[in-house]
């Protein structure tokens, strides 16, 4: 038969399953003989079954009966005896921490009678009505669901009353007269009175516990923390210790380290005459916790005793809440704390000096998240700043500029040199001009999946989504705060991306430390954050199996991912190199009518790629550098269609028309298509263009030649994209190897040391992969398509339509393009990376999709073996990190 109830000696810490962290964590304290009171724990077990079956497992009143028995007899007094009442609280804890989420009941087995009871035990008629109206209250806004504004407003009116705003100027009489009060609201709101059985009383909220798992506002903390639905709540009964017996006594809050810088020191608060959430909430001013060590030495030095114990013990910074009655101290609660970035890195190095953790456990305390958060510039603390409103964190960083309300706008301002935030309700494709442009966006509309987030965490832009206070007037081209406030176009705001605040004005901002120490190496020994991260990046590329490359087409970008520890280019695009002026070139080639032309329009293109490529390969010299053939579609370098035919129309109406402009339009027609992600790109280009990938090999190759008879050697990987059956390969290997047969592709009378291999980035690829491997030296998983083409879904349309609702529904956690789906993408990952590598075992395998630089998919690729992952540069330090977390 299930066991239902577990005393406090009888868990662990690791029983959080079962136990919740609170109930572990007790059991925890309990077994190390610190000073918890008494008591017992209810299992997640009867949670999830009360849940399903809408009531408590048969056996569980029982059990409940045989421990509160026990305690019973361990404290020498029954729940709400009369004369001398045990009391006990009821506690909410999960599996993980949800804070202010589920409820708790202080003081539960006090009614009419034992509330004497309780005074005439303690001597002290004040603390015990005390006691009691804090029952009433918290009994009948969590277990019983009255407006807790109902009880607010009494008890500031009995203040008032008192002409004071201190609840400690309420005497015994005010506070039975409070409690008359209370047990009026209650009986008003719920047509019976409070009940006064303790046993009921307990019950009852044991159930309240269990209910507040399914409130809605656990559910949407659940959704956005990622914690499962399922997983129930356990309760605690603890028997209370009391801080409001007087001013000897009081309750407090504690950290055993800093968790804002991780220093070590005494951080924490202290409130006299206190109960439970009296510290956090904010009734009275509370004292710094090393005022305790004035107030009370002794109950001060065994907690600082304490709180070394726990950290030795936990190895890792603690936070506790404890209380002091009448000069004995209680702990009530401890958990590993949480803590920021900067300080998990920090506390991290500092364990392993302290001998309490080795360099493995401080890798894997710290996260590639946390990093990527160090690493963005952020508003100088302490300038002064006017709030307009908070939204959703989406893309962290610090940006100030101009508000625009468009695209076209921003792009306009940006290029005359003005520093913008693009502002929209939400945003769409359309608008990526302009995201690329300002410095940051603001939505008022949508999550941290929204096309603006994505987008903006895609480009490392700072991004604030969802604010929805703001009235967004797009055509006004102004904004309003919910407070009225109107920001207009040419107002400049700043956003924090970080913490979701939208400032009015401009805010200085600094460069983060971690960057410079990132890209230079340079560490300045004074500063704990930077050693500590400079030793854990040290210790992560030492584990570390997967090399780490950056995806990147430009030399000085190549320059700033290597000095970031870039170990070579996993993709390099080239259609980046044919925007801007050199789109005419490409409009020539495509549009070319005779080979003659084409010819023409090669020629005058090979020189440019010539000279791009020397330049990466420089950057990169003594490593290896993959280059990608030309892959999106033919059209995305010639006119808009609708555009075109609208031009063509008016001239024709003024006469005007040209022949060249007719054949355009004809042309920009015929290479026209529905679904051109799926149409006309990629190797598919190479097939239909006749010396497009020859040219490109040429210049690949030429430029390799030419450095390495300067003695600068590199390898380059030439990389197919689209490859869905191997005779596709077959036809552009076959061109590769003639073009590296010309003199001005060879060293020392050989082709100059290459590769060639492919994308695999189309489900069939990945399932004929052992015959591709016949021919592809290395695959690369280009892992944005393989997910477009295995779910189907189209990139750049579903994130703004209806991932939304997914992510609502719970269809996906995370979207898929955000961090990789192991399921079903990467199971194909997996299945090319083994087919593959039984036809060639020295296959090289890599990844140059965005979650080459996403933690969660980088263990996943580490797991399946592949030999480096490649991301945009500043993930590069986070790749790192990750690999290296994955091999510990
Ligand atoms: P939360 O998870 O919101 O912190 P807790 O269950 O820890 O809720 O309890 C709320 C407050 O009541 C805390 O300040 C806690 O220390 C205090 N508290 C809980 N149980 C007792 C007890 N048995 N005696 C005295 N104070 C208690
Ligand atoms: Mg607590
Ligand atoms: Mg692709």
């Amino acid at each position: 038969m299930t066991k239902f109830v577990y005393d406090f000696a009888e868990g662990d810490r690791d029983q959080r399953d079962l136990l919740g962290g609170k109930g572990a964590n007790l059991a925890e304290m309990t077994n190390l003989g610190l000073p918890v009171p008494p008591g017992f724990v209810i299992t997640t077990d009867a949670c999830r079954a009360y849940l399903a079956e809408g009531r408590e497992p048969e056996s569980m009143a029982a059990e409940v009966t045989e421990h509160l028995t026990a305690l019973e007899k361990t404290m020498g007094k029954q729940l709400g005896q009369a004369d001398d009442p045990l009391l006990v609280s009821v506690r909410s804890g999960a599996k993980f921490s949800m804070p202010g989420m589920m409820e708790t009941v202080l003081n539960v087995g006090l009614n009419d009678e034992s509330v004497r009871g309780l005074a005439a035990q303690a001597g002290d008629d004040r603390f015990a009505w005390d006691s009691y109206r804090r029952l009433v209250q918290m009994f009948g806004a969590t277990v019983l669901g009255i407006d807790a504004e109902h009880f607010h407003d009494a008890l500031e009116a009995a203040k008032t009353g008192k002409d004071t705003k201190n609840d400690l100027d309420l005497d015994a009489g005010d506070l039975s007269t409070l409690v008359e009060t209370f047990k009026g609201i209650v009986s008003e709101h719920t047509g019976r009175d409070f009940p006064q059985d303790p046993r009921e009383q307990l019950d009852l909220a044991v159930r309240a516990v269990f209910d507040s798992w399914n409130s809605p506002r656990a559910n949407i903390y659940r959704r956005q923390e990622r914690i499962p639905t399922d997983l129930g709540t356990a309760v605690s009964v603890c028997s209370m210790v009391f801080g409001n017996l007087g001013m000897d006594s009081g309750t407090g809050v504690a950290f055993t380290r800093d968790p804002a810088s991780g220093a070590r020191g005494v951080y924490g608060d202290y409130l006299q005459n206190a109960q439970g959430e009296d510290v956090v909430a904010g009734i009275r001013n509370t004292l710094p916790l090393a005022d305790l060590e004035q107030i009370d030495k002794s109950s001060y030095d065994e907690l600082m005793g304490i709180m070394t114990t726990l950290e030795q013990h936990y190895r890792d910074l603690c936070d506790i809440e404890f209380t002091i009655e009448r000069g004995k101290l209680w702990m009530l609660q401890t958990r590993v704390g949480k803590r920021t970035a900067g300080a998990a890195f920090t506390i991290a190095a500092q364990l392993i000096d302290e001998g309490l953790i080795d360099d493995d456990e401080a890798l894997r305390r710290v996260t590639g998240h946390q990093l990527a958060q160090l690493m963005f510039p952020r508003f100088d603390p302490d300038a002064e700043k006017e709030l307009l409103t908070t939204g959703m964190n989406a893309s962290p960083g610090a940006a100030g500029g101009k508000a625009v309300f468009d695209s076209e706008t921003a792009i306009a301002w940006a290029k005359r040199g003005e520093k913008v935030i693009l502002v929209r309700r939400e945003t769409n494709p359309d608008d990526l001009g302009g995201m690329i442009a300002a410095e940051g966006v603001l939505t008022s509309r949508g999550g941290r999946t929204s096309h603006a987030a994505v987008v903006a965490r895609g480009m490392g832009k700072t991004a604030v989504c969802g604010a929805e206070e703001l009235e967004v007037d797009v055509r006004g081209k102004k904004f309003t705060t919910s407070s009225g406030r109107e920001v207009v176009e040419g107002d400049v705001i700043a956003i924090d991306g970080t913490s979701g605040e939208v400032y009015l004005g401009e805010i200085p901002v600094s460069a983060s430390p971690v960057v410079s120490y990132l890209e230079t190496g340079e560490i300045d020994a004074g500063d704990e954050l930077v050693v500590a991260v400079d030793r854990i990046m040290g210790h992560a590329d030492s584990r570390r199996r997967m090399k780490v490359r950056a995806n990147v087409d430009t030399g000085e970008d190549a320059g700033l991912a290597r000095r970031f520890g870039a170990e070579g280019i996993g993709l390099c695009r080239t259609e980046h190199m044919f925007l801007g002026e050199r789109r005419s070139l490409v409009e020539d080639l495509v549009l070319a009518e005779s080979a003659d032309d084409r010819e023409k329009a090669l020629a005058a293109l090979l020189p440019l790629q010539i000279e791009d490529f020397t330049s990466l390969y420089r950057a990169m010299a003594g490593l290896p550098v993959t280059i990608r053939l030309l892959d999106p579609p033919l059209h995305e370098f010639l006119p808009d269609l609708t555009e075109l035919s609208v031009e063509v129309a008016v001239a024709r109406e003024r006469g005007e028309l040209t022949d060249k402009q007719e054949a355009l339009l004809e042309n920009v027609r015929r290479l026209h298509e529905q679904n051109p992600m799926l149409g006309l790109r990629g190797v598919r280009l190479g097939i239909q263009v006749p010396g497009l990938f020859a040219m490109q090999v040429r210049a690949i190759t030429r430029a390799a030649a030419s450095l390495a008879a300067e003695g600068i050697s590199v390898l380059p990987e030439i990389m197919v994209p689209l490859v869905g059956t191997v005779q596709e390969l077959q036809a552009v290997a076959a061109e590769i190897a003639v073009v590296v047969q010309e003199p001005e592709s060879q060293v020392d009378g050989a082709p100059v040391p290459h590769q060639v291999g492919t994308m695999i980035e189309l489900p069939r690829a990945a399932l004929v992969a052992a015959q591709i491997a016949e021919v592809a030296q290395f695959f690369s998983f280009g892992t944005n398509d393989l997910t477009q083409t295995t779910w189907g879904f189209s990139r750049d349309d579903v994130e703004s339509s209806f991932f939304s609702a997914y992510l609502e529904h719970g269809i996906f956690g995370v979207s898929p393009f955000e961090s990789l789906d192991v399921e079903g993408v990467g199971e194909l990952v997996e299945i090319a990376s083994w087919r593959g590598r039984e036809v060639r075992p020295d296959l090289k395998l890599g990844i140059c999709g965005e979650h080459g630089g996403d933690p969660d998919s980088v263990h996943f690729f580490h797991r399946s073996g592949l030999d480096y992952v490649s991301c945009s540069p500043f993930r590069v330090p986070v790749a790192r990190l990750e690999a290296g977390r994955a091999a510990v």
